[in-house]
């Protein structure tokens, strides 16, 4: 292997999407080589010995690392700006691991009440069964972060635009508030997609990523991705992904490594149809809430135009009656398909409040604003005057 590309800072972030990370072999290939390999030989015992000592650099064990998985690494690192980065399996597996790797038992966590399904599982029930004592806080409330941070807390958990009903957290006042407490700032970064937002430049420590959603963009692959300073991620992040073993397949890593090329491209379409999808709704008689991170009446449209650079490819609204009238909207979209995904190709509908949000109480989805009628709508890469048709014809069903 040739030594990896290593794409200078100067490089613009679409340049640095095709080439940064990657490892040509002797073979010298166009396009990153798929390295669908368990493990890696040794020429002799000594360099054995080097590779255990790290003395000696190389791959040992998929489960430690993989070429292919190390271009996808570096690729996204250089693209975030960020010193490090870790492939998880899944977006749950580096919430995970970003949230319950620097914590003890003892130490506290705070978090944002509006996070999803499986985030706030990990927060309110899986942390406290280890020890660690958690609070959850009204994200838009600044003042209740302030007030939540104790003596123990360490780490501040946040998802920024939120799901499914969009909010946007001040990401630079609740970062202060982190580093004042002595606690590191982990942002879910999905909903905003790596194009739009850069907790990191905010003041963030750690950033996560689900690249099932749109870093591979096209519904293939489960992958998760966490990226900030060197020494949170190659500290105890890195030892807890390798000794619990969550590690993203090459095959996987491969899809989602050529799916960085096009990024800008799709997501930046996707946001295009997405923005006059929402202005259509917006002017449609029946919906009677459209929620867009791009419109000049979501309620923190002056915390998106500091903090954000693009409106995300997410759209909720409420349409009336209730459930029965999500419903019959739901039933009637041919086009536009029924799923919990997003970030796809294809665009994609939900009803959170009988899905993804179905655990909660009817009280703590009222809390987070998931209301019987609320849908959420994943824009794809379709035409948007025939998604226009789709929901015109949808929402005359409802
Ligand atoms: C999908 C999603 C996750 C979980 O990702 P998986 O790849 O499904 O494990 C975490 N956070 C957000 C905001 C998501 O949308």
């Amino acid at each position: 292997m040739s030594a990896s590309d290593n794409v200078a800072a100067r490089l613009h972030p679409e340049t640095r999407l095709v080439h940064a990370g990657t490892m040509r072999s002797q073979f010298g290939e166009t396009s990153e080589a798929l390295f669908l390999t368990q493990g890696h030989v040794y020429d002799n015992a000594a360099q054995a010995e080097g590779r255990f000592l790290n003395t000696d650099p190389g791959f040992q064990y998929g489960r430690l690392s993989n070429p292919t998985v190390a271009m996808l690494e570096e690729r996204m690192a250089a693209f975030e700006g960020a010193e490090a980065c870790r492939a998880t399996a899944t977006g749950m597996a580096a919430v995970t691991a970003a949230v319950m790797a620097p914590v003890r038992a003892g130490d506290h966590v705070v978090a944002a009440s509006a996070l999803f399904g499986s985030c706030r599982y990990i927060v309110e029930d899986h942390l406290p069964r280890y020890g660690v004592e958690t609070t959850l806080v009204e994200g838009t409330d600044i003042e209740a972060w302030r007030k939540a941070v104790r003596p123990n807390t360490k780490v501040f958990f946040l998802e920024s635009p939120s799901n499914p009903t969009l909010e946007v957290l001040d990401i630079a006042a609740i970062a202060k508030i982190a580093k004042a407490a002595g606690a590191i700032l982990v942002v879910d970064n999905v909903f905003a997609t790596p194009l739009f937002q850069r907790p990191l430049d905010l003041g963030a420590d750690v950033v996560v990523y689900s690249a099932t959603k749109h870093i591979d963009g096209q519904g293939r692959c489960l992958g998760g991705l966490i990226l900030g300073a060197k020494a949170l991620i190659e500290g105890d992040i890195q030892q807890y992904l390798r000794q619990t073993g969550p590690a993203l397949s090459p095959f996987n890593a491969w899809v989602m490594l050529k799916s960085l090329e096009t990024l800008p491209l799709r997501v930046g379409k996707q946001a295009e149809n997405a923005a006059k999808v929402a202005d259509w709704l917006a002017a449609h008689a029946v919906p009677s809430r459209v929620i867009f991170c791009g419109h000049s009446n979501h309620p923190q449209a002056e915390i998106i135009a500091r903090q954000m650079s693009g409106p995300s490819t997410l759209i909720a609204f409420e349409v009336p009656g209730g459930k029965a009238g999500a419903y019959r909207m739901l039933d009637a979209c041919r086009l536009i398909r029924i799923s919990n995904n997003l970030g796809d190709a294809k665009s994609l509908i939900v009803h959170p409040a009988t899905t993804t949000h179905q655990r909660f109480t009817p009280e703590v989805r009222a809390a987070m604003g998931v209301t019987d009628g609320l849908v959420r709508l994943s824009i794809g890469l379709e035409h948007p005057d025939d998604l226009i048709a789709d929901l015109e014809q949808a929402l005359a069903k409802v």
